[in-house]
């Protein structure tokens, strides 16, 4: 016979909301973390530096543009000597880019080529199609032009000695040109971070090595090693990838130390409940220390985070166990993961965790919100509110692909549609 379980003591619950939050848990997880990804920076081709961490400051040798220059094809003039519409100027030059021309004459226009330099002594440009060359060799000016009109500005993009991108600055494409546009043709960036994961689960099995029809009852196919795997290629992480683990505590250990030799953080799927076959936590325990376990966020509650010795006792390798449900692994890597790879290289903290979140209209009811902070699979319609993918378990990995954003809901946070939610677009999360 079975008995009835106790009803728990007021005493108790409170056990339940003790769980860390999330941005306590990133605290710690980022806090005094040492950026051994940028302590040991190497210099490759800035043509190869895409998504890589800034090592070092880049400061600009130059002025950009080194001089005024014309953004449009047309005549740079004096603008006081074209007082009215239709003023006639003897054309004195032409000034194709890349020609520096001769001071201008008092009185005169020079004909001039976009990107070329404004000559000595001209303050506007007029743009062609409002001039007419006339056979003479003059041209009439069918606008009166303002002072700096049509001139970019010397050092108006950078001047000389600024810093142009700053050390922890993850390179974008924008980023590239930039750091090209001062004449960096290297640039120091941290070394990219080395991984290793592994997938637990006694249920796991690989696409290819068991074909569907062959799969016994019970069985799976291991999604997270793809998912994973993926996140931190993305990432530009060295991954080392060490299979699948069984569900058990000598080889959870084994596997740990080999993980940690030779990395900088272990990321594992699975195994890291309360289950009589989950692992993970006491394995870290015994391997290294586990300094969080659990976080008050849905999907992602049993997140560990620790470290783990190495066996040569060089230090320690970092190590986030990531829970198994695979909507779970994706949604908990961008929060937690991803911080910790761009901190390792140097990127600040406070960015590193930054999610960037839009305030949007929501196209949906919330009225049952749960008491851990939720972050939900979701789409913006075409009229510009928040859509839910109808299936928010954490075993659903379509509604990861369907998804273009989450939605991060505060803990007990109703939503009437109409209300403004925070939209976090999965791009932003590259
Ligand atoms: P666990 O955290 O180990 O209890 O796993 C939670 C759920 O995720 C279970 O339904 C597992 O079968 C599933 N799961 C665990 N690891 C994987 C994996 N690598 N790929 C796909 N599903 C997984
Ligand atoms: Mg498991």
């Amino acid at each position: 016979m079975s008995t009835t379980p106790p009803i728990p003591s007021s005493a108790e619950a409170p056990r339940r909301s003790a769980l860390r939050s999330l941005d306590e848990a990133l605290a710690a997880l980022l806090d005094g973390l040492s950026p051994v990804c940028a302590a040991a920076s190497e210099t490759v081709p800035t043509a190869d530096a895409l998504g890589r961490v800034l090592a070092a400051d880049v400061v600009s040798l130059l002025d950009v543009p080194p001089a005024d220059n014309t953004s449009m094809d047309g005549y740079a003039m004096r603008a006081a000597d074209v007082p009215r519409e239709g003023t006639v100027l003897p054309v004195s030059q032409r000034i194709p880019a890349g020609v520096v021309g001769e001071p201008l004459q008092p009185g005169s226009a020079a004909r001039i080529f976009t990107g070329a330099q404004v000559p000595a002594g001209a303050d506007a440009v007029v743009m062609q199609e409002v001039c007419e060359a006339l056979p003479d060799g003059t041209v009439r000016i069918n606008q009166v032009p303002a002072p700096g009109q049509w001139v970019r500005r010397r050092a108006e993009d950078v001047a000389r000695g600024a810093v142009v991108l700053a050390a922890g600055t993850r390179l974008t494409p924008a980023a590239l040109g930039l750091a090209a546009s001062v004449g960096a043709a290297t640039l120091a960036v941290a070394r990219r971070p080395r991984v290793a994961v592994f997938s637990t689960g006694d249920e796991l099995v690989m696409p290819g090595e068991v074909a569907p029809e062959a799969m016994r009852p019970g069985a799976i196919y291991n999604s997270n090693r793809y998912t994973l795997r993926g996140l931190l290629q993305a990432l530009g992480c060295e991954v080392d990838d060490l299979g699948i683990v069984p569900d058990r505590r000598e080889a959870t250990r084994a596997a740990l130390r080999e993980a940690a030799a030779g990395h900088d953080l272990i990321v594992t799927s699975g195994g890291v409940s309360a289950g009589e076959e989950d692992h993970l936590k006491p394995a870290v325990e015994a391997e290294g220390r586990l300094s969080l376990w659990q976080v008050a966020m849905k999907p992602g509650k049993p997140l560990a985070f620790g470290a783990v010795r190495r066996p040569d006792g060089a230090g320690e390798a970092a190590f986030i166990g990531l829970p198994g449900n695979p909507v779970s692994v994706f949604v908990t890597f961008l929060l937690t993961v991803r911080p910790l790879l761009l901190a390792l290289q140097g990127v600040p903290a406070v960015q590193a965790a930054r999610l960037p979140a839009l305030p949007l209209p929501a196209g949906f009811d919330w009225p049952r919100p749960d008491r851990r902070r939720e972050f939900v699979r979701a789409r913006v319609g075409e009229d510009g509110r928040v859509q839910l993918f109808p299936n928010q378990s954490s075993g659903v990995l379509t509604s990861a692909v369907w998804a273009e954003g989450l939605v991060d809901i505060a803990a007990g946070q109703a939503i009437a549609a109409g209300e403004t939610v925070r939209f976090i677009p999965l791009a932003a999360l590259n």
